[in-house]
C-alpha cells in the first residue's frame, strides 16, 4: 500500500462520561489526551428504526430521540469548543485539539441501524471550512480516509457516507466548523442509484461512467473551474444545484483511503480553492451540502469513482434554492442557473 500518511496524525481513541468513543487525530506528537469527561452524562438511549417504504422501496430512519438535540446554542454554550473546566464542559475534554471525532450524543444512527459521527475541523468556534490553512484540510482528508476504513469494517455496515452541512439555511443545528459521517447498514439511494448506472455503463461499454464524464468535461472545458495534476473541480453538465461543484480525480479511486499522499495534497488545496470560490460569490458564506460519494463497503468497488460534490443553495444573493413541488414531490430538479455560467462566474468572469 502506498504510503500515505504523510504528515502522519497521532490518533488516540478515548471515551466520554456516556461511553461513547472521542477520538483526537493530532497533527503534531505528544499531546496529553488523558483529560478525562468530567459530565455525569447519562447513557445514550436511542430508538431508531429502520422502515421501509413499500411503495418506493426506499429506507426510512425513523428516530424520535433527536427532536431534544442541542439547536443553535450561544456561542459560549458550543459544545464542540475546548472544555475549560470546571465551568465549561463540552463534548471534547481536551483544553485544545487539531481535529476531533466523536460519536453524535443524538445519533440518527446507532446500534443495530449504523453509526453517526461527528468531525471537528478546528478548535476555532469562528473558522469554516474554506477559512481553514491547507494543511488542516489536508489533515481533514486523511480523517475521513481513516473513517471510512475503520467504519467499513465494524459488523453490518454497507456504506461511509461523510458529508459537511454549511449554514443554517441547510438546517446546521451548530456554528462551529465541523462535518459529519454516517455509516449506513445499506447503500442509500442516490449512490446505490449512481451504482447502478456505473455497473450498466460498464457491462456495455467496458469503461467507467465517472472517467468517461470528467475527459468529456475536460475536452470541452466550459464547465471547468479549475484543475490540478490529480483533481479536475467542474459545475457538471446536468448539475442540480444552483452552484454544484464536483471534484473528481483523474485516476479512476474508488474511495478516500485509496488516495495517494500526493493526491491528498491536491485534494486539500482544490478543496479549500473550490469553498473559497463559493464563499466569495455573494454577500456572505455560501450554504452548501459537501458530499463525498465512494466506493460501498461490499459489491461495487471496481465500477465505482471517488467524486466530492459542493451542493450551494444560494442563486443570488439573499435568494436560496428551495426544494419545493417539482424536486420534493416529483424528484425533477430544475436549475436556474446554466452549468456554464455557474462555471464562469465561479472562475471569476462575472
Ligand atoms: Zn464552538
Ligand atoms: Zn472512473
Amino acid at each position: 500500500m502506498d504510503p500515505v500518511m504523510d504528515p502522519v496524525l497521532t490518533r488516540t481513541v478515548t471515551k466520554l462520561s456516556d461511553g461513547r468513543e472521542l477520538i483526537y487525530y493530532d497533527e503534531t506528537p505528544g499531546h496529553d489526551r488523558s483529560a478525562a469527561d468530567q459530565r455525569d452524562l447519562p447513557t445514550v438511549s436511542t430508538t431508531s428504526q429502520l422502515r421501509r417504504d413499500p411503495l418506493t422501496g426506499e429506507f426510512t430512519t425513523v428516530a424520535g430521540h433527536r427532536q431534544d438535540r442541542i439547536f443553535l446554542p450561544a456561542a459560549d454554550q458550543c459544545p464542540l469548543d475546548p472544555s475549560r473546566p470546571p465551568g465549561r464542559l463540552t463534548e471534547i475534554p481536551a483544553a485544545d485539539y487539531d481535529v476531533a471525532v466523536f460519536e453524535n450524543r443524538f445519533p440518527s444512527l446507532a446500534g443495530d441501524t449504523g453509526r453517526c459521527e461527528v468531525v471537528v475541523f478546528s478548535s476555532d468556534h469562528g473558522s469554516s471550512f474554506g477559512s481553514l490553512p491547507v494543511a488542516r484540510i489536508r489533515s481533514i482528508v486523511d480523517v475521513w480516509a481513516d473513517r471510512t476504513a475503520e467504519l467499513g469494517q465494524r459488523p453490518g455496515i454497507e456504506y461511509v457516507y461523510c458529508f459537511e452541512n454549511r449554514g443554517v439555511e441547510v438546517g446546521v443545528t451548530l456554528h462551529h466548523p465541523h462535518g459529519q459521517i454516517y455509516a449506513f447498514t445499506y447503500v442509500p439511494p442516490r449512490m446505490r442509484k449512481m451504482l447502478e448506472v456505473a455497473t450498466a455503463y460498464h457491462g456495455s461499454t467496458g469503461g467507467c461512467v465517472a472517467c468517461d464524464a470528467l475527459a468529456e468535461e475536460r475536452a470541452e472545458a466550459a464547465r471547468v473551474i479549475t484543475s490540478g495534476r490529480y483533481f479536475t473541480a467542474y459545475v457538471p453538465y446536468a448539475g442540480r444545484w444552483p452552484f454544484q461543484v464536483d471534484i473528481v480525480p483523474h485516476r479512476h479511486v474508488p474511495d478516500l483511503p485509496a488516495l495517494t499522499a500526493a493526491e491528498r495534497d491536491e485534494l486539500a488545496e482544490i478543496g479549500k480553492d473550490c469553498v473559497g470560490r463559493l464563499d466569495g460569490l455573494f454577500d456572505g458564506p455560501m450554504p452548501y451540502i459537501g458530499s463525498w460519494y465512494q466506493a460501498p463497503v461490499g459489491a461495487g468497488r471496481a465500477e465505482s469513482h471517488l467524486r466530492w460534490q459542493l451542493a450551494a443553495l444560494r442563486r443570488a444573493p439573499g435568494k436560496l434554492k428551495h426544494l419545493a413541488g417539482t424536486e420534493s414531490g416529483a424528484g425533477a430538479f430544475m436549475n436556474d442557473i446554466g452549468p456554464e455560467r455557474a462555471a464562469a462566474m465561479l472562475r471569476g468572469e462575472q
